[in-house]
Formats: C-alpha cells, sequence, structure tokens
C-alpha cells in the first residue's frame, strides 16, 4: 500500500473535502519535494508555520541538540531550561507589559487557555469575538469562532458568547464605506455589550488579522476604537496572533500595527518554526490569578520544542524577516497589481507583509467565486505551487510563504498565478 492507499483505510479524512494530492517528502527553506522528485514553490507555509523556512538549520541544530539531551521531563512539574529561556525571549519580543507565558502545544490550546486565564482574572464568565473569526477546533475555542461553517453539527456551544460584526470593508456588514463609516463596526461593541450580554463580558478576542475568515484586514484604527469601550467596561483584550505572529505581517506581532496593547495573546504556528508549540502570555498580574490546580497539559512548554523555538526567535531577529516580509509583501502586490486590472474577477488584494489574501468574485454583486478560487490552487499545485484557499466564503486565495522566499522563487510562484488566472478565468 502507498501512503495515499494508506491514509484511505487507517486515517481520519472524511472531514476534509479534499487532500491535495501530493505526498511532501522533504522541504528547505521555500521550496518542498514529493516522493517522486518533484519540486514545488511553498507559498502556504504548512498554513502559515514556516515564516524561518522549512528545515531551518539554525532551528534543527537546535533541536537536534536537544534531542541528545532531553525530549520530555513534564514542564510544569520539574524545571526546564529551554522553556524559562524561551519564556523570557516571548516577554522580551511581545507588545507592552505582556511578560508571562503558559506552553501548549497547539493554537486552540492557547486559545483556550487565554480564555481561561481572562475568566480567572476577572471572575467574569463571558466572551465577545467578531464574525468571521476562527480561533480553533476545540469546544470553546469554536464557541468564540464567528462562522458556522466551522461549528455545524458541534452545538450547543459555550453560552456567554456575543459577536461584533467582522471589520470586513470590502463586504461591510453595515453597506458603509470606510473612513465615513467612522468604523462604525467597532463602535457597535457598546451595543453588543448592552443587549447581548449580561454585562458580565471577561474578554474581547480578536485575530489583528483574520486569517482563516480571508486574510480580513481591519482599518488602522479598529483596535483603538474598540480599545476605548473596552477601558470603559474592564473588559480584557486577548490578541490572537496564532496565525499572524512571528514576523509574519512586518512585525514581531501584528497588533503592533495598530497601537494597542493586548492583555493576553495567544501564540502558535510560527512560534517554533513547525515543532508543535502553543502558549499565551499575558500581563504578570493576570498571569497570576491562576491558582493551583486550575490548568496544565502534560507536554506543554517541551524542551525539544522550546529550544526550537528559541532558536527560531533568533533567526527571525538576525535575519530581520520583519523587514523582509514587509519587502516581499510588496513585490508580490507589485506583480499582482497587473492581474487586478486585467480580471475583473479579483475584487481585492488585502493583508500585511507576507500574509496577503486575494479575494475573487463573480460579478458586480461580489458573489464569492468560491470554485474559481479551488481551480486555481489546483492549477498552481500540478505546476508547482503551493498556495490556499479559504475565506469565510471559500473565494480567497492566500499567499502566506516562508518569509526567507527568494524574489526568484517569488517571481516563479506569481508567473504560475498569473496563466492560473488565465487558464481558469478564459474558461468560463
Ligand atoms: N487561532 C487562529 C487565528 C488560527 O488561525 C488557528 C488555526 O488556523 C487557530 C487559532 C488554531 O490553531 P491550531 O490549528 O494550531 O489549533
Amino acid at each position: 500500500m502507498n501512503t495515499v492507499e494508506k491514509y484511505k483505510k487507517f486515517v481520519i479524512t472524511s472531514m476534509v473535502d479534499k487532500i491535495q494530492p501530493v505526498v511532501i517528502e522533504r522541504a528547505r527553506g521555500a521550496e518542498i519535494l514529493d516522493g517522486e522528485g518533484k519540486t514545488y514553490i511553498d507559498c502556504f507555509s504548512g498554513i502559515s508555520v514556516v515564516n524561518a523556512g522549512h528545515n531551518n538549520e539554525k532551528v534543527m541544530e537546535a533541536a537536534k541538540a536537544q534531542v541528545d539531551k532531553l525530549i520530555h521531563c513534564a514542564s510544569y512539574i520539574y524545571y526546564s531550561k529551554p522553556t524559562a529561556d524561551l519564556a523570557e525571549q516571548l516577554a522580551r519580543i511581545a507588545p507592552g507589559r505582556l511578560q508571562k507565558t503558559f506552553f501548549g502545544n497547539s493554537g486552540a490550546e492557547a486559545v483556550e487557555g487565554a480564555l481561561r486565564l481572562a475568566k480567572a482574572f476577572t471572575g467574569r464568565t463571558e466572551f465577545i469575538a467578531l464574525q468571521a473569526s476562527f480561533h480553533g477546533r476545540s469546544y470553546a475555542t469554536l464557541s468564540v469562532t464567528g462562522n458556522s461553517a466551522r461549528k455545524r453539527r458541534g452545538a450547543p456551544y459555550m453560552p456567554g458568547c456575543a459577536f461584533l460584526p467582522a471589520p470586513y470593508c470590502y463586504r461591510c456588514f453595515y453597506e458603509l464605506e470606510y473612513p465615513s463609516c467612522r468604523l462604525r463596526c467597532a463602535r457597535a461593541l457598546e451595543d453588543i455589550i448592552r443587549f447581548d450580554t449580561a454585562d458580565h463580558v471577561a474578554a474581547f478576542i480578536a485575530e489583528p488579522l483574520m486569517g482563516e475568515g480571508g486574510i480580513i484586514t481591519p482599518p488602522a484604527e479598529f483596535f483603538l476604537e474598540i480599545e476605548k469601550t473596552l477601558k470603559k467596561h474592564g473588559i480584557l483584550f486577548i490578541d490572537d496572533e496564532v496565525q499572524s505572529g512571528f514576523a509574519r505581517t512586518g512585525r514581531m506581532f501584528a497588533i503592533e500595527h495598530y497601537g494597542v496593547e493586548p492583555d493576553i495573546m495567544a501564540m502558535a504556528k510560527g512560534i517554533a518554526d513547525g515543532f508543535p508549540l502553543g502558549g499565551f502570555i499575558a500581563r504578570e498580574e493576570i498571569a497570576d490569578s491562576f491558582r493551583p490546580g486550575d490548568h496544565l497539559t502534560t507536554f506543554g512548554g517541551n524542551p525539544v520544542s522550546c529550544a526550537a523555538g528559541l532558536a527560531n526567535i533568533g533567526v527571525l531577529e538576525e535575519q530581520n524577516l520583519a523587514e523582509a516580509a514587509v519587502k516581499k509583501g510588496e513585490l508580490v502586490r507589485t506583480l499582482l497589481s497587473p492581474l487586478m486590472d486585467r480580471y475583473s474577477m479579483i475584487g481585492e488584494i488585502r493583508g500585511k507583509g507576507l500574509m496577503i489574501g486575494i479575494e475573487l468574485v463573480r460579478d458586480a454583486h461580489k458573489t464569492p467565486a468560491a470554485s474559481e478560487a479551488g481551480r486555481i490552487r489546483d492549477f498552481c499545485l500540478a505546476n508547482g505551487v503551493l498556495i490556499g484557499a479559504g475565506g469565510v466564503y471559500g473565494n480567497v486565495i492566500r499567499i502566506q510563504p516562508p518569509l526567507v522566499i527568494s524574489e526568484t522563487q517569488i517571481r516563479g510562484a506569481l508567473d504560475v498565478m498569473q496563466t492560473a488566472f488565465q487558464k481558469v478565468v478564459s474558461s468560463e
């Protein structure tokens, strides 16, 4: 039996429409090799994970050295140096006064714990999140996820979750235009608190750039407006940086674009360049509100993942990959802009740094062109380029390559994308 046959027989895959038909065997930087020796330019990073590049030399070395010493010790029962060292570095690079980290293994676990901490600190029990958001696949994280497509067949969810219209300017839920809207969506928070909650809100949770929603990019003042209302009501702000963190958007954390300070921040994906690790970091007084027995996980703070995470931060900083994300993101946009003029199907190109979304629409009514997005992704794959297709309407092409991608690779990938548009649009 080959790998695909074994997947069919032994791996649960019924929850995915289609696994991309490629068996990935090895990878380096932004290049992936399949089992037959075919190479691909990776523009999706394993869903925005390998920011420092696949199998980054320094990250591998650090992980291998740690494997030789110690793989697991239960980092909350005993002390472990890599766990302490990584937490120290996270406190240094995290925005504002965020200082103490709890480590888990995934994004969902990071968000779940952040919600739990917000409850512990405030003594309150409710949450407000954004429509079109995504925060993970566990019970609590799905409860604050604003997308029925992810929640189907799982109801009922955690009570006490209210939703604010997303800052999705291209499809403004109020049918207004930015900036004359004066951020109607952010101003709605006051009403949501008043009419949709019991005024017992522990935290507001949001992604600074909404990845799974379709790289929805809030306007510049959105979080400042939100912050005013949160402060007035003593509500914490949980910043979900699981997808946008670690230099991807041109800053170490995407919330830095918005000039507000989170109270708790969730991290995963890009934290250790592919090693499974997640965590949340909080201001000291918030972090210390857990009491004995309140929270724990066996693998959290795993020494190998933490050693990889530490090396990863070193690489991001030494190579100034945040700045690289800005420059390379500009190149992608420059190469995409003639396509925008040529194909009316491209409704909007948005994002920051190397977190870029292209929203595809069929007509002037902005009917989502979801099957076209899927066909463009499939064409790219068949021609050696990996991209994502997603968004709440399934019609957003996602370009999120490793930040070490070269200019030649960007140009090569964009050439293929251009042909993909030509083929898909001309076959309509
Ligand atoms: N939060 C955000 C913003 C995400 O994009 C994701 C995953 O895509 C998660 C949380 C969940 O992360 P994980 O899949 O590691 O559980």
